[in-house]
C-alpha cells in the first residue's frame, strides 16, 4: 500500500539525504524508507518512520512504519484526510495505462479460446492464429463477470466492458464487442494489446 499523499498543495515531500535528516530518527539514509512532509516554513508536519515516538505515533498504512503527526490541531488531520480522499478519487478517475489495458485484453483472449472452425478458417487463409480467440456472444455477461472478478479495480474502466441499465433500472455488465466472431488483437510496437477487432 502506498503512503497517503497528504497535502500535495500545502506541503512538500522529503526523503533522507545529506541535506535532510528524518525528523523522528534523524537518519540521513534513504534506505531506511523514512518519508515526511514539510510546510511552507520548513517545519515537518507528518512523517513515516520505523521508529515509534511520542509525537502522535500511530500505526501507519505503510507496513512496518509509524505515522507521526507534528500538529495537535485535529483540523489539520481532518484537512489532510480530506485531501487524501480527493487525491484518491482523482487517481481513480484516471484512464487505464497501456499496460493495464493489455493485461485485461490478454486475460479476455485467454478465456475466449479459438474455436475449431475459426482455427481451420485461419489455416485455410494462411493467417497465423496465435493470439486470436473466439467470442460467443451468449457468454458475454459471464465473461464480463469473470473480468470484474479478476480485475475489480481496473475492469470497470476498461473499454471491453460495458455497464447496461435495463428499463427496470437493473444494472449489469457485458462485453462491449457485441457479436459472435473471431477476435484479432491489435498490438503496438512494444507488443502491448491496444484493442481487439472482431
Ligand atoms: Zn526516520
Amino acid at each position: 500500500m502506498a503512503a497517503p499523499a497528504y497535502s500535495n498543495i500545502h506541503t512538500i515531500g522529503r526523503r533522507p539525504n545529506s541535506r535532510n535528516a528524518c525528523p523522528i530518527c534523524e537518519s540521513r539514509k534513504t534506505t531506511k524508507g523514512c518519508y515526511w512532509r514539510e510546510d511552507s516554513l520548513g517545519h515537518w508536519v507528518m512523517a513515516y518512520c520505523k521508529t515509534p515516538s511520542g509525537i502522535r505515533a500511530t500505526n501507519s498504512p505503510v507496513p512496518g512504519q509509524y505515522i507521526h503527526i507534528n500538529k495537535n490541531d485535529q483540523n489539520f488531520v481532518e484537512e489532510m484526510a480530506q485531501l487524501n480522499r480527493k487525491i484518491e478519487q482523482e487517481r481513480a478517475e484516471k484512464p487505464l495505462t497501456p499496460i493495464q489495458l493489455d493485461e485485461i485484453y490478454r486475460y479476455f483472449l485467454a478465456i475466449c479460446p479459438l474455436s475449431d472452425n475459426h482455427r481451420i478458417y485461419l489455416r485455410e487463409e494462411g493467417v497465423a492464429s496465435f493470439g486470436c480467440g473466439t467470442l460467443k456472444y451468449s457468454r458475454a455477461a459471464a465473461l464480463a463477470k469473470e473480468l470484474l472478478k479478476q480485475f475489480p479495480k481496473t475492469a470497470p474502466k476498461h473499454p471491453l466492458l460495458l455497464e447496461i441499465t435495463g428499463k427496470d433500472g437493473r444494472k449489469w455488465w457485458t462485453i462491449a464487442v457485441a457479436a459472435d466472431g473471431l477476435l484479432f488483437p491489435a498490438t503496438n510496437i512494444d507488443g502491448l494489446i491496444l484493442g481487439i477487432g472482431v
